[in-house]
């Protein structure tokens, strides 16, 4: 399929990622598109290692590696490749997790930890801290072909409470809050916060690009 025609209909996207929290948000974001895991088009175990320093080296390499995965099948001009690499800085802990963040605490606990023990694990380094100032940030690569990448990185500021608040979202939203609307991420409807997050403002602009 020639790409120069297909902007203007529903692309199909796929997405770097096995979080299904994340590809929820994207297919809302890109909602006038299909998005699409590596599972959903029969690539089982996709995985980059996170190696790079910054946001931008991790999503720009997590999209390279899937759009050179799927270069030999016979379809893969019908794809864009979205990488999206996000997370948390917390100013008073010198913008920590960072990078780190999904991984945040493995290295305490020998193991992964589940999104509420993260919270908890943060909440404590946190203990006493009055400065509470944080921002999630999230850089989004989008390879339309070879010669056309293009990223973009956002970033969305907010405090973090000393309690999880909310079921909504995802990650850190619990403990993420936003003092003009009084409430946390995790309290948010998924439409606003599609519109004012890290990840809604890089793919809107992205979006515009299509
Ligand atoms: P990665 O981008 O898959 O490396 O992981 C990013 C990690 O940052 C996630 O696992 C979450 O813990 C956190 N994170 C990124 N975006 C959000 C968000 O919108 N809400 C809450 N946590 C987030």
């Amino acid at each position: 399929m020639n790409k120069e025609n297909w902007y203007c209909i529903g692309m199909k996207i796929l997405v770097a990622t096995g979080n299904a929290h994340k590809k929820i948000e994207l297919s809302q974001i890109f909602n006038s598109h299909e998005i699409l895991t590596p599972e959903d088009i029969g690539i089982v175990g996709f995985d980059f290692e996170e190696t790079e320093s910054t946001f931008l080296g991790n999503s720009l390499g997590k999209a390279q590696a899937l759009w050179e995965l799927i270069q030999d099948r016979t379809d893969a001009s019908d794809y864009a490749v979205l990488a999206d690499d996000s997370g948390l800085a917390v100013a008073a802990l010198d913008g920590a997790p960072g990078i780190y963040s999904a991984r945040y605490g493995s290295d305490v606990f020998g193991r992964m930890l589940e999104s509420p023990e993260r919270n908890s694990y943060l909440l404590k380094n946190m203990e006493g801290l009055t400065d509470r100032r944080a921002f999630f940030v999230c850089c989004m690569s989008l390879i339309l072909d070879e010669y056309r990448v293009y990223t973009i990185q956002e970033q969305f500021d907010g405090q973090i409470i000393e309690e999880e608040i909310g079921t909504g979202g995802f990650g850190y939203d619990p403990i993420f809050y936003l003092p003009e609307y009084r409430k946390t991420v995790a309290q948010l409807p998924a439409d606003l916060k599609n519109r004012i997050s890290h990840r809604g403002k890089a793919g809107l602009k992205l979006a515009t690009l299509l």
